[in-house]
């Protein structure tokens, strides 16, 4: 049903062009049921706004509300140039998918729109990033949508999620994503001694370098997005560079949320050079990821791992 709901004008233009050349005894009835479509359109579009109204910034813990929202952004004041000492083996793999060709037949359309991400992206660059850590369910569907279009992403892994579920590790590392560290077993790491930050990070990274062969360095997302001065001191004594999100999709932080609201909160909001946050145990975000992927494709914008994304990532 959604799929149906014209979400730019576009559509709506090209609906109405295309009735306006029926027989004139059609005209007038089709003239109405035009408008009437129009009008229950912006009804839905202005109901989904005012839901989404009150909340304007996602719950994550202190620290990192400060930079949440449209501060998050801004380039951050102590930015380092464009990360391109990325390990060689990151960058061989994601950009020489094994994988890729062996995936089932994608249809017309979406042939279409990963051509178009691979030739070209006038539009810029963006990385899509899923977290995992506790439903796994989900994953394989993403995975598979990920393969068929050939996109590769970073995927911000627990140790403990990595540990029950070695199976998707590999097959996100197989594809040719980027492992991310996740700490092992999500704590909010502002609350640990200097020493427990490390054992968060060390263990992750032994769990998950042991099942797939790679390691997660250098990228590290801090669980609730929640750090300070502190934990980013410590993960970069322990060779981690902080990945934040510039948009959030509100799949973990809004219960209920549709795989409708998900891809018109991402399509509304996304631009060059954004860093995008999903979780892999989301089902809505597994639903709306093909049409997601499809609008990204039509802006222009390619989507890369965080290591190719070529622009500062937000700490
Ligand atoms: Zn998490």
């Amino acid at each position: 049903m959604s799929r149906r709901t014209p979400s730019r004008p576009q559509s709506r233009g090209k609906a109405a062009g295309s009735r306006t050349r029926r027989r004139p005894s059609a005209l007038i009835p089709a003239l109405v049921l035009t408008a009437l479509g129009g009008a229950a359109t912006g009804l839905l579009l202005s109901l989904s706004r005012q839901a989404e109204a009150p909340v304007s910034r996602p719950p994550v813990p202190a620290a990192a509300t400060a930079a949440s929202g449209t501060e998050a952004r801004r380039p951050a004041p102590k930015r380092q140039a464009p990360r391109t000492a990325a390990p060689a083996a990151t960058r061989t793999s994601a950009s020489s998918p094994s994988r890729a060709p062996a995936g089932p037949a994608p249809s017309a359309a979406r042939t279409q729109a990963s051509r178009k991400t691979a030739e070209a992206a006038p539009g810029g660059r963006v990385a899509l990033t899923f977290d995992a850590g506790a439903s796994a369910a989900p994953a394989q569907d993403i995975l598979k949508t990920l393969r068929e279009r050939s996109v590769r992403c970073t995927f911000f892994l627990t140790g403990r999620f990595a540990r029950d579920n070695p199976d998707i590790v590999r097959s996100i590392v197989a594809d040719g994503h980027e492992p991310g560290n996740h700490t092992f077993s999500h704590p909010d790491l502002r609350r640990l001694e200097d020493d427990g930050i490390r054992e968060e990070l060390r263990r992750a990274e032994e769990t998950i370098s042991a099942i797939c062969g790679r390691s997660t360095r250098p990228w590290f997302r801090p669980p609730f997005g929640a750090r300070d001065g502190r934990v980013l001191k410590v993960a970069r004594e322990e060779g981690y560079e902080c990945v934040y999100w510039t948009l959030d999709s509100w799949d973990s932080f809004r219960k209920g949320i549709t795989a409708r609201e998900i891809r018109e909160r991402v399509l509304g909001r996304v631009k060059a050079g954004d860093v995008v946050l999903f979780h892999i145990g989301s089902r809505a975000t597994a639903d709306a990821l093909p049409d997601i992927l499809d609008g990204l494709a039509e802006k222009g914008l390619e989507c890369v791992p965080v290591s190719q994304l070529g622009s500062p990532v937000p700490h």
